[in-house]
């Protein structure tokens, strides 16, 4: 069984291969945790997690690495509006992460760096890149990389088909400082950033001074230092093509003067009507604001596999409605085959798929989940027709694709003493009015949780819903 993936790079769908031992390394950039995810970060993490998952029942081991950004502008303004410490703050988003990467069924990576337990790798990789004439130390104290020393400098996001110069050494100022800039440039950027009064207590000390690394080289580091030189597998969404992959690139191939990266796959947006679902455009939905609604995260999880992961997807609440019937109709048919229970390790092809050999050849090639999703249904429809016939392989197949696509049909996950959707939501509304300080739709939150029968306990870094005793 081949599996096939598009490759950014090279515009082409292309074979993955495993190393001989069956091992895959897979690194995803993760997510920067100064507030809850939104459904379209979880867009790009759930096909991750299906890309791993497919790989998986092909029989490969995947060495699975995502980092969690827990320093970098954002984090640092956003703790400080909070009066918090960067520590604390981003523990506390880390957490309400990984609470709905569980409800949204995701493998757990085999490691999570963060980027501040690796100060000292980054601090050697810009040492690297010092030694090598790649990267200099400029007057405001922070250190650049020299794009014009690196002249492949845009092949992933063909700058240079995109009329931009590249290799050219930058004018005067030219350089960026900040973490994210959306400039179509090849500038230099930065690889540490000196210390700056409103960084407050968050600072290292480094060979050029006090100071942080920037956000760019943080994946570089630790994609080398958990992965080795070279991963088969690199990811994240098309937002971060440029410049994030293309400075991830510079910066490792020009220290390590290996192959960064065999494989690059981009996952397309989640867009709200016609725009990309973002913070920064405030159209986003969380997990929390899914569940208000009355869907459940499996739910949404369905609804985020169900498009091409290389095509922008839509999002309305009408296809969440659509993946509650096809999952009703799904369950049934586990049921009847009796292969309901969530596998933990993978079902494998080579143990036949009877029926569903279309369906999972569909994931295989540049995993195509709607293609997919068409044959698992199409594969139901013939084990109805075989009735009693049904084979161990349509049985192994099923649970194959079940698997690979990550589908709990477990009806309801909430636990009795769990706080029903609408309770969640409002603390949720609640908490963020606090942040921002609106003290009045804080306590209209409030009055409307008591109505509901709930009481929120506020803590130093979050809150806790209790049940108000009857
Ligand atoms: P961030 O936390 O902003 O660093 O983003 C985490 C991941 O979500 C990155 O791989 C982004 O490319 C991806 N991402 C951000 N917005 C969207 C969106 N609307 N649709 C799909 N992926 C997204
Ligand atoms: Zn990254």
């Amino acid at each position: 069984m081949t599996l096939r993936l598009h490759d950014t790079m090279t515009r082409e769908d292309r074979e993955i291969h495993p190393a001989p031992d069956g091992t895959l390394s897979l690194y995803c950039c993760g997510p920067t945790v100064y507030g809850p995810a939104h459904i379209g970060n979880f867009r790009t993490f759930v096909m991750q997690d299906v890309f791993r998952r497919t790989a998986e029942t092909c029989g490969m081991r995947v060495r699975h690495v995502r980092n969690i950004t827990d320093v970098d502008d954002k984090t640092i303004r956003q703790s400080q509006a909070e009066g918090k410490s960067l520590i604390d703050f981003t523990a506390y988003w880390s957490e309400r992460f990984h609470a709905d990467c569980m409800a949204l069924n995701l493998l757990a990576p085999e490691q999570e760096p963060g980027a501040v337990g690796h100060i000292e790798q980054q601090v050697t990789l810009i040492s690297r890149l010092v030694d090598k004439g790649h990267a200099y130390r400029a007057a405001d104290g922070s250190v650049y990389f020299d794009v014009s020393s690196f002249p492949s400098y845009g092949r992933l996001s063909r700058l240079a088909e995109r009329s931009i110069t590249t290799g050219a050494a930058p004018a005067e100022g030219e350089a960026v400082a900040s973490d994210e800039y959306q400039r179509d440039d090849a500038v230099d950027f930065a690889l540490w950033k000196a210390r700056k009064p409103e960084d407050g207590p968050n600072y290292w000390c480094s060979p050029w001074g006090e100071g942080r690394p920037g956000w760019h080289l943080e994946c570089s580091a630790m994609c080398m230092c958990h992965l080795g030189e070279t991963v088969d597998v690199h990811s994240g969404g098309i937002d971060l093509i440029f410049p994030h992959h293309e400075n991830e690139i510079a910066q490792s191939e020009a220290a390590s003067g290996a192959e960064f990266v065999k494989h690059w796959f981009h996952i397309a947006h989640l867009m709200v009507d016609g725009s990309k679902m973002s913070k920064s455009l405030g159209n986003l939905y969380t997990l929390g604001d899914i569940r208000a609604k009355g869907f459940t995260p499996a739910e949404a999880r369905y609804t985020l596999a169900s498009g091409h992961y290389g095509q922008p997807l839509n999002f309305t609440w009408d296809t969440l409605h659509a993946s509650r019937q096809a999952m009703a109709r799904l369950r049934k048919a586990a049921r009847t085959c009796d292969v309901l229970d969530p596998s933990i390790t993978a079902p494998l092809v080579r143990d036949g798929l009877g029926v569903f050999e279309p369906a999972h050849a569909a994931l295989c090639n540049d995993l195509n989940t709607p293609a997919a999703l068409g044959g698992l249904f199409t594969g139901l429809r013939e084990l109805e027709k075989k009735g009693e016939a049904a084979s161990a392989e349509d049985r192994n197949g099923l649970r194959v694709m079940l698997y690979a696509l990550g589908i709990d049909l477990s009806e309801d996950k909430t636990t009795p003493d769990e706080a029903p959707p609408e309770a969640l939501a409002l603390a949720e509304a609640r908490w963020k009015a606090k942040a921002a300080k609106d003290w009045p739709e804080a306590d209209r939150c409030r009055k409307e949780l008591a109505a509901l029968g709930w009481q929120v306990k506020d803590g130093k870094d979050g809150y806790e819903l209790i049940p108000v005793a009857s």
